[in-house]
């Protein structure tokens, strides 16, 4: 079977304030309908590639300083964040990044800022989240800032599905979160997956558990992509199983 590519990084390089090189060369294919891993140690580039894709290396001195990212095939490199949005493809940042004085209603709804199909279709996909995250129905009048940081994990993920996307990059789901609510986090993913269609890119440090729900996985070190392959392979590959499922 040979699956649409929706997201394509060709042979990217990025460097960080001129001089320090990071991405040395990453190549990596996203299928649509299909849930990506990147996977890698602290430090190996996962989110650099991740903030490369949607155009986010800016504010931190960064920039592709080669290569190509293409999105339905057309070129995406200089497309600003909400562009992309309303492409379709959103990115959920490392450490969830909620409004905190805000409700966990009020978080959900930013996320439909883009949106110009009305409010009855908004509400419609704020109960769908709900749906997704019984959790975040119990909480919606709470402020965001004090809930838990699983809680904190799901509004971010539930204000991305709020602007409807196609795909979803999600930066390390997993981080400081307990065994069995990564478990949760992953099984909604799966669930998002196969029942929207979403598409995903993960980036992750946890590989047991990226691995098990992933369908093709990239690993990355030291800015360079070392092995590639479908997860059910990697995951039986001696120095995978070696190297990273020992140790997360
Ligand atoms: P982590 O799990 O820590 O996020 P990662 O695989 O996502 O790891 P990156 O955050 O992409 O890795 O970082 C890759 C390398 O780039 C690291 O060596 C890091 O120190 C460096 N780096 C990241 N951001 C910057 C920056 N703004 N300026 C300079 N160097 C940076």
């Amino acid at each position: 079977k040979t699956a649409e590519t929706l997201l394509e990084v060709n042979n990217i390089e990025v460097i960080y304030n001129h001089v320090i090189l990071v991405l040395k060369g990453v190549s990596l294919s996203v299928p649509k309908g299909g849930i990506t891993a990147l996977l890698g140690g602290n430090g190996a580039g996962k989110t650099t590639t991740l903030k490369a894709i949607s155009n986010l290396l800016q504010a931190e001195r960064g920039e592709v300083t080669k290569g190509t990212i293409d999105h339905k095939g057309e070129n995406i490199a200089e497309l600003n964040p909400a562009a992309l949005v309303k492409r379709g493809v959103i990115q959920v940042m490392e450490g969830r990044h909620c409004f905190e004085h805000l409700t966990v209603e009020e978080n959900l709804l930013t996320g439909a800022y883009t949106r110009t199909d009305g409010r009855a279709a908004v509400a419609k996909d704020l109960e769908m989240v709900y749906e997704y995250f019984p959790r975040l129905a119990e909480r919606r009048k709470s402020q965001a800032g004090y809930t838990s940081g699983g809680e904190q994990q799901m509004v971010a993920m539930g204000r991305a599905m709020m602007s409807r996307p196609d795909m979803i990059l999600l930066d390390e789901p997993s981080m400081g979160l307990a065994p069995q609510l990564v478990e949760q986090i992953f099984q909604i993913v799966k669930r998002l997956n196969e029942e929207q269609g979403t598409t995903f890119l993960l980036a992750e440090q946890n590989t047991n558990v990226a691995l098990k729900y992933s369908h093709y996985g990239y690993i990355l070190e030291n800015g360079r992509i070392v092995m590639d392959g479908p997860a059910a392979e990697l995951r039986e590959n001696p120095d995978v199983k070696e190297f990273y499922l020992g140790m997360s």
